[in-house]
């Protein structure tokens, strides 16, 4: 897909509105559209990456991981637990091809995943 209809690069370019939780120059965070968890939050890159395997920035990677960790803390959730995932695929059920982070949390999460 191209960068200039991806939804998460228009999201990232502020073209889309969204519910935000954190932004900074490369990355930004907002409530899902369609939650599956009390706290549900998709955290990119604002620059086009499509799979989570299409990067070699792996301090790009790191900070992506950071950056989730800190909203956990924030939305109060850290302690009680949440879930960090990275659909990829079909398999997986990606079903925007941009990479993003889903923080999931403030309900028990069963293992294994569906
Ligand atoms: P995935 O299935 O892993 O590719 O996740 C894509 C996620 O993006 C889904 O959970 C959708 O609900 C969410 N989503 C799609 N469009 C939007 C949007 N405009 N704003 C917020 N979340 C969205």
């Amino acid at each position: 897909m191209e960068m200039e209809e991806c939804i998460f690069c228009k999201i990232g370019r502020g073209e889309i509105n969204c519910n935000k939780v954190y932004e900074d120059d490369e990355f930004l965070a907002f409530r899902d559209i369609n939650p599956q968890a009390p706290v549900h939050i998709l955290v990119i890159p604002k620059k086009h990456i499509a799979k989570l395997y299409d990067t070699e920035e792996i301090s790009l990677l790191g900070r992506l991981l950071y950056i989730a960790s800190k909203i956990a803390k924030d939305e109060g959730t850290a302690e009680s637990g949440y879930r960090v995932v990275i659909n990829t695929n079909r398999n997986a059920g990606q079903s925007v091809e941009h990479l993003h982070l889903h923080l999931l949390g403030g309900r028990i999460m069963h293992w294994p995943p569906g």
